[in-house]
């Protein structure tokens, strides 16, 4: 197999490029590690957080939904143990004035590595690591002085215990069962960087699955393979892809057990998604702080008990990144260097390319005729611009698994030509057929094009 071509330089510029991501505020010179997501990284994102939904929500039915406030009660904070104990070691470095995570130094510049040093100085100079907190603070009120303080989720999580009561009532769901929830969280991060990988301001799915605690641990461990199927099932490479288990020293202030989900990126092995075994400390210190009794009564079985808790944490960014890693690709066309991302057809931002040979002798309305019925289908696009060879290219670079094409022969027997992304064949087709066969195509099973031929 050809070695993997991609690199984060490589992906910053395609996604650039084409409208996928943009660094923001850039009129203004840019604002350090914040991203704005464009017309087609808007789509990949909603296909990203669509399939998560799916897995969750459609094909169980011991998940329900949840979408709460960014900004919670601050004593939210207090009883997660946020407020203490949310923090990273923060070292400076006094020769070569520049901030790092002292947990992270091996990974960053520094380091006492001089041959490393950003500014080939000899030796660098660290300061003692202080304890940094990183949830943002703001305040609710018109009066900075006068108003209360508050805070930016730094996870979505506490919203989904903040509800726990709600759910027992509403749903009537009895443990095992769980609530997943999508949507930003914030943290005033030390060491940004790595593109979307690491951000202020980004999106979680998170989901927390409450147990009997006599179940946790096999729980946990469905969790796991859940988890590592939902992105093997969309294709990413099952050799880009691992569990690793923290270690005491790693494991957060909630967690008696973690295994992070790690993709093979440009810059290495990290973590895509973290599950943890919360036991029943947030159910626990919610009930302390508020006086509320959070736990399940089983009435059948004359028991109560506080539920333990699985969570798979996944972030929405950095999983597009990793979709978009493992679809980046470069090879030879009719001698022309071609980019193309081989996505899973269901995570790609657009299904389907409409595209008339000619423009004239009334393809461009025959086509634009084929392109509204198959937009009703799917996400479908509309392009009569340039070459017919230049319009393969800028679809098979935006992931486009498919594309229609209208010709001289659609005109006298109404087929038209089907081109897929991945082998470049092109079947000819009745346009009648059209939305069926992209359908069926949608649901067959897809293998990443960059595994080669063997199974
Ligand atoms: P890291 O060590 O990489 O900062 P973490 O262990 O602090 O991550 P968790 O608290 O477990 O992360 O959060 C769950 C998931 O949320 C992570 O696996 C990641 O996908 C995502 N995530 C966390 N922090 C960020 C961030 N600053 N930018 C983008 N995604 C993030």
């Amino acid at each position: 197999m050809p070695p993997d071509v991609v690199t984060m330089d490589k992906i910053v510029s395609l996604t650039k490029r084409r409208g996928f991501v943009f660094p923001s505020s850039e009129i203004y010179g840019g604002l350090g590690s914040s991203y704005d997501y464009g017309h087609y990284g808007v789509l990949l994102k909603n296909n990203v957080k669509d399939q998560w939904w799916r897995a969750m929500l459609q094909e169980r039915d011991d998940i329900v939904a949840l979408d709460s406030a960014i900004i919670q009660h601050p004593t939210t904070w207090k009883a997660s143990g946020h407020l203490e104990g949310f923090t990273d070691p923060l070292v400076d470095c006094r020769t070569c004035k520049l901030r790092f995570r002292a947990d992270k130094l091996e990974d960053s510049q520094c380091g006492r590595k001089p041959s490393k040093h950003p500014g080939e100085t000899p030796e660098c100079d660290l300061t003692e690591a202080r304890e940094f907190n990183l949830m943002f603070e703001t305040t609710i009120g018109p009066v900075k002085e006068e108003g209360s303080t508050v805070y930016l989720r730094p996870e979505t999580a506490q919203g989904i215990f903040l509800n726990f009561r709600n759910y027992l009532q509403f749903s009537r769901k009895k443990p095992p069962f769980g609530i997943a929830q999508i949507g930003k969280s914030f943290r005033n991060e030390i060491t940004t960087g790595n593109f979307i990988f690491r951000t202020r301001e980004f999106e979680q799915m998170e989901l927390e699955y409450f147990v009997p605690p006599e179940e946790a641990e096999q729980w946990f461990q469905t969790w796991l393979s859940a988890r590592m199927d939902w992105y093997t099932r969309l294709g990413i490479r099952a050799d880009h892809l691992r569990l690793r288990a923290h270690d005491a020293e790693e494991l957060s202030h909630y967690s008696s057990a973690t295994s992070d989900v790690e993709y093979l990126f440009p810059i290495g092995w990290s973590e895509l998604e973290g599950i943890a075994y919360r036991g029943d400390f947030d159910l626990t210190q919610h009930s302390r702080y508020s006086g509320q009794k959070l736990e399940y009564v089983d009435s059948v079985a004359g028991r109560r008990y506080v539920p333990h808790v699985i969570e798979p944490s996944a972030g929405v960014d950095r999983t597009m990144l990793a979709f978009l890693v493992d679809a980046y690709d470069e090879d030879e066309l009719e001698d022309e260097k071609r980019t193309v991302l081989r996505l899973h057809p269901s995570i790609a931002p657009i299904k389907v390319a409409v595209l008339p040979l000619v423009r004239k002798d009334g393809q461009p309305e025959l086509a634009s005729g084929v392109y509204r019925e198959l937009r009703e289908l799917v996400q479908a696009e509309y392009d009569e611009g340039g070459t017919i060879g230049r319009r393969y290219r800028r679809q098979d670079e935006i992931g486009t698994p498919w594309a229609v094409t209208i010709d001289h022969q659609t005109l006298e027997d109404r087929t038209v030509t089907l081109r897929d992304r991945d082998s470049i064949a092109q079947d000819r087709i009745a346009i009648d057929a059209l939305g069926e066969e992209i359908e069926r195509r949608l649901r067959a099973p897809w293998r990443s094009p960059k595994l080669g031929a063997s199974p």
